[in-house]
């Protein structure tokens, strides 16, 4: 049989360097085993991988463009491409892990989906691909979350997927993560779809997988739109990071091509309204992994704030503070106002709203300088309908 090859910096255990690992209570040790062993299995195997690629290709509507942005391009003198994961079925990239997540619990034998959602991209995600494969799908979310996030809650009911309002700590993604890893451990029957690179050994590795065909399609897109599958940049937003690990996936190795996350500084890196724990942050525990989080001096996590739901997490997936302590990514922070600039940007250049999310990636254009003969690619993670809310409250400062 085929063996799994992951083109990670990941060991046995699950580090990247000293980050990773899986901290996890005893009564999931079993669980977490048998789940390391269907993945490098199912990952290696051929009609695992065949049925998988015919959903992302016919389903999901993939390889999804790259896009060259040619009067963005021509705004900023240099060679803009957009990996367009906006135009997923069901609006951004999560749907590639949320469908090799649940075919990978279908073929373990498990018919019960549980999931944790913040803004409710992930939970529609999930619900989507329960619906589609006949799963049983719970999905825990804050009671905050709950409450702003309506269109997602109708989503995900209407999908079929019961709702879960969570109300401990501050009712939002960490307290609905902590209580999802708190039914697993009572329901060890069921299958946990993580939605990002963050929790224990192997879902940093798993997620990474299932989101790398997005830099596989890059490269080859790149080749035939420009003659060479390498950039010189690749851009992309980081909640816990999933989307960038997917984006800078199949450029890990490439020394040549300068990988950059874009994190959410909200007001600014200097206030305490910030998300950027890569920047912020400092080593601690946190949903099974050792990694990056913003806590205070008694290892308490503080609460995070960015404008963008996605990336208001107090943690980062491990993988990536791996690149960022070893050099191998550059991290900017991005402020509210920086992504906002970027989002209306965009949208008047091109086209196209983007997620505010990847509005953050956006972003990094105006505070990085690039050659004219540069390559840039920006992963595009989502769409912006979600977002138009927040949008409209800032339209006297950007529509004449
Ligand atoms: C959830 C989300 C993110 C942040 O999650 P990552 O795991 O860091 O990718 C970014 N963009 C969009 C559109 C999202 O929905």
């Amino acid at each position: 049989m085929a063996q799994f090859h992951s083109l990670l910096p990941v060991d046995e255990e699950g580090y990247y360097g000293h980050f990773g690992g899986a901290y996890i209570p005893e009564v999931l040790h079993k669980n977490i085993s048998l789940l390391r062993e269907a993945f490098y299995r199912y990952a290696a195997d051929e009609s695992f991988n065949r049925e998988l690629d015919t959903l992302l290709r016919d389903y999901v509507g993939r390889p999804s463009p790259l896009y060259r942005a040619n009067r963005l391009s021509e705004h900023y003198h240099t060679n803009i491409f957009l990996k367009r994961e906006d135009l997923n079925h069901t609006g951004a990239h999560k749907i590639n892990n949320a469908l090799g997540s649940v075919l990978l619990a279908k073929r373990m034998g498990k018919t019960r989906i549980i999931a944790e959602t913040g803004a409710g991209q992930h939970g529609v995600a999930t619900a989507t691909a329960c619906a589609l494969m006949g799963m049983e799908c719970t999905v825990f979310m804050g009671a905050t979350d709950v409450a702003r996030q309506k269109p997602n809650v109708e989503r995900m009911m209407m999908l079929g997927a019961k709702v879960e309002a969570v109300h401990s700590g501050n009712k939002t993604l960490k307290d609905a993560t902590n209580e999802a890893i708190r039914y697993w451990c009572c329901n060890p029957d069921t299958y946990y779809v993580i939605g990002s690179t963050v929790g224990p050994h192997p879902y940093p590795e798993m997620v990474a997988h299932f989101q790398s065909v997005i830099s596989k399609e890059i490269r080859k897109q790149l080749l035939s739109q420009t003659g060479s599958e390498l950039p010189d940049y690749v851009i992309a937003c980081i909640g816990g990071g999933s989307n960038a690990a997917g984006a800078f996936y199949h450029f890990i190795n490439e020394h040549s091509v300068r990988l950059v996350a874009a994190e959410a500084a909200g007001l600014g890196v200097d206030t305490d309204k910030t998300a950027a724990t890569m920047k912020t942050g400092s080593e601690g525990i946190l949903h099974g992994s050792k990694t990056l989080v913003i806590q205070d001096s008694d290892g308490q996590i503080t609460e995070p704030y960015s404008i963008s739901a996605g990336l208001d997490y107090p943690g980062v997936g491990p993988l990536h503070s791996y690149l960022a302590t070893s050099g191998r990514s550059e991290v900017i922070a991005i402020t509210d106002r920086q992504a906002l600039d970027a989002a209306f940007r965009l949208t008047q250049t091109e086209g196209i709203i983007p997620a505010l999310e990847s509005a953050h990636a956006l972003g990094v254009l105006d505070v990085k300088r690039f050659n004219p003969d540069d390559t840039v690619v920006i992963n595009l993670s989502g769409r912006g309908d979600k977002d138009m809310h927040t949008y409209m409250n800032f339209k006297n400062d950007y529509i004449l």
